[in-house]
């Protein structure tokens, strides 16, 4: 069995596309859509996520404010910054890239984006709104995630879902959502027992971990749906051997260029499921595409007042 792969890139840009035609029609009528990014230090990954995101923003027909902190910038100094952008009316959304330098505390900078700009659903009152079942922002990466099995037709309702990972981003209101769509959940992590085993059970398989390959074709029920969350850059090349046979062209990408992007599930289980995110091009377009739907929602909830 070949796994179907869910292209993450052509669903984007169909969704991206709906996006942008809203976003024109909001323009003419009262206001594009604003995204305020910011960004605090200088972490190369940080670098990439922000640029990929202002760049989704030209893209969708979203007005974006890029500002960059050096990496001193006081807890106080962001607060007020955050506070302005909560009082601006041409702003909709604000988003914090994470991480941030250790002397600003990350949760109290969230709690201080107003739950209505919170355009990456982070805020303890947006978590909230969807353990209770009545979901208003909720986090880009796991509505993306709901967006691609959606997509790819995997039914929901009455499988059995099974998601590794347990962060506030990722694994906790992904659960809640399969869960919203009445899917059997079982979350795990780190110090679950006989993870195999339990994600064998799997008829949805979601790995948001960060360990590169950490699920193998043991840990994988024949036909079941794996998305693959986790984006690692591995620059081990024992661990790009243990992922990609000599001569595949992934393996060739990584002796070139010294480092590769992988996920958390490992090539083989191509071979066993029934359908497949890849990484690239999976979960990680569908994030940002997410931020952009989000920001317009905010945009037209405002307007509409
Ligand atoms: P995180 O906060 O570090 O959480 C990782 C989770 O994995 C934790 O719950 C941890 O368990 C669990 N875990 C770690 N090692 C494990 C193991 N050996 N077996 C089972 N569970 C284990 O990470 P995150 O922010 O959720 O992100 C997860 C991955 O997704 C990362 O690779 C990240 O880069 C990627 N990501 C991708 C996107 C995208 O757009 N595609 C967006 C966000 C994140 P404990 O809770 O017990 O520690």
């Amino acid at each position: 069995m070949t796994a179907q792969l869910i292209d993450g890139i052509a669903l984007s840009k169909h969704l991206r596309a709906e996006v942008a035609a809203r976003a024109a029609v909001l323009a003419e009528r009262a206001t594009p859509p604003g995204l305020a990014v910011v960004l605090v230090g200088e972490d190369p990954a940080s670098a990439v996520y922000v640029r990929n995101k202002v760049r989704a923003c030209a893209e969708a027909g979203v007005r974006s404010v890029f500002e960059e902190y050096d990496a001193d910038l006081t807890e106080a100094s962001l607060l007020a910054r955050i506070d302005a952008l909560n009082a601006d009316p041409a702003i909709h959304g604000i988003l914090v890239q994470l991480p941030l330098p250790k002397q600003v505390r990350a949760d109290k900078v969230l709690e201080s984006v107003a739950p209505a700009k919170d355009v990456d659903g982070f805020h303890e009152s947006n978590l909230g709104a969807l353990l209770a079942g009545r979901p208003r922002m909720v986090p880009c990466t796991p509505a993306g995630v709901m967006r691609l099995l959606d997509h790819a037709g995997v039914t929901i309702a009455g499988a059995h879902a099974v998601v590794i990972g347990r962060s506030n981003i990722v694994g906790k209101p992904l659960s809640l959502l399969l869960l919203q769509r009445d899917a059997t959940v079982t979350i795990c992590h780190s110090k679950t027992p006989n993870l195999a085993e339990v994600c064998r059970m799997a008829d949805i398989l979601v790995a948001a971990v960060g360990r590169p390959g950490l699920v193998t074709r043991d840990f994988v029920k024949p036909g079941a749906a794996v998305v693959d969350v986790g984006i690692n850059r591995v620059t081990d090349a024992s661990v790009a051997s243990r992922l990609y046979p000599a001569g595949h062209k992934r393996l060739a990408l990584f002796q070139s260029k010294g480092s590769i992007l992988v996920g958390d599930v490992h090539p083989e289980v191509e071979h066993v499921a029934g359908a497949l995110t890849p990484v690239p091009g999976g979960v990680g377009p569908l994030t940002i595409t997410m931020l952009m739907a989000n920001t317009l929602k905010a945009a037209r909830e405002r307007v509409a007042g």
